[in-house]
């Protein structure tokens, strides 16, 4: 299948490098026709960014910290002057201090929380709302969580807690936007050798732990996150809002080890 996303615009935010879970959709998305424009978090990036951005043909990448606000404007001033109007927008941003990515969640700081909460979750409502002003209808929005907001897991703390507030804006904004035809969902990817994945306290270890109970016994790849957002950008899903899709090779359907793995 080719071309499903022919004739569609869109931004891209949260590319880091050639491992990001945004570079494995933003590839995915060229694949099948999307036109795309990239953000970038600060300069050193920006030199990673760029090229990526370039190998896609996209010629529109923006800085952006979602923590300054004004450059977050910008970056929809420039869509709004140089394409008029977008189809759908990709929010792959997140951020804690991994000091308090480990340890117990009870001891995170007020100044962590808020910062977690303003780059994890909040961010994503006021990108929607600027998105949904120069959206067409049947546009879509995605941002990306993890099932530590809705089950317990170690070391993931403050993000646990900021994911879940962020599957809760997506069902609120879902409503909101609605009316207009525009659609936002969430995909809960499983985990993912990434920088930010690696932030966590025993990334190693809860990654490997994941592969070898999810029912698939497989990692989840960017290429795997790619396809499910090529579901929920496209008109595939048309009907589809407000959602948390997992694609995390069923990990979250089990609630133990399989009795072989464990030896009894
Ligand atoms: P990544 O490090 O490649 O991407 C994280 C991105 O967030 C980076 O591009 C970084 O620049 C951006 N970011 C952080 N603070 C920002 C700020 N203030 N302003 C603008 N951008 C900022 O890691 P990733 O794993 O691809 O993360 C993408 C998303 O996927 C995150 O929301 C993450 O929580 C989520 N996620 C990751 C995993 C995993 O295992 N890696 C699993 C589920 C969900």
């Amino acid at each position: 299948m080719t071309g499903l996303m022919t004739g569609k615009r869109g931004l891209i935010m949260g590319v880091a490098n050639s491992h990001s879970i945004a570079w494995g959709i933003a590839k995915t998305l060229a694949d099948q026709g999307a036109e795309l424009a990239f953000t970038y978090q600060g300069e050193a990036l920006g030199k990673r960014v760029k090229p990526l951005a370039e190998s896609v043909g996209s010629d529109i990448v923006m800085p952006c910290d979602v923590e300054d606000l004004a450059s977050v404007d910008a970056v929809f001033d420039t869509l709004k002057e140089k394409w008029g109007s977008i189809d759908f927008v990709v929010h792959a941003i997140g951020f804690s201090d991994k000091n308090e990515l480990k340890g117990r969640y009870a001891d995170t700081s007020r100044e962590n929380f808020t910062r977690t909460m303003v780059i994890s979750c909040f961010s994503f409502t006021e990108i929607a709302k600027r998105a949904g002003a120069i959206m067409n209808e049947g546009g879509s929005m995605i941002t990306l969580t993890y099932a530590g907001s809705v089950r317990v897991m170690p070391n993931y703390n403050v993000m646990g807690v900021a994911k879940a507030a962020l599957e809760s804006s997506v069902r609120y904004l879902a409503t909101d936007f609605g009316p207009e035809g525009i659609r936002v969902n969430a995909i809960s990817a499983g985990p993912v050798r990434t920088l930010a994945g690696a932030g966590i306290s025993d990334a190693r270890q809860m990654f490997n732990y994941q592969r070898d109970n999810s029912p698939l016994r497989k990692s989840t790849t960017i290429e795997d996150v790619g396809g499910t957002a090529l579901y929920l950008l496209s008109d595939l899903s048309s009907s589809v809002t407000g959602e948390t899709h997992y694609v995390d090779a069923g990990y979250n359907t089990v609630s133990m080890p399989t009795l072989d793995t464990l030896g009894y």
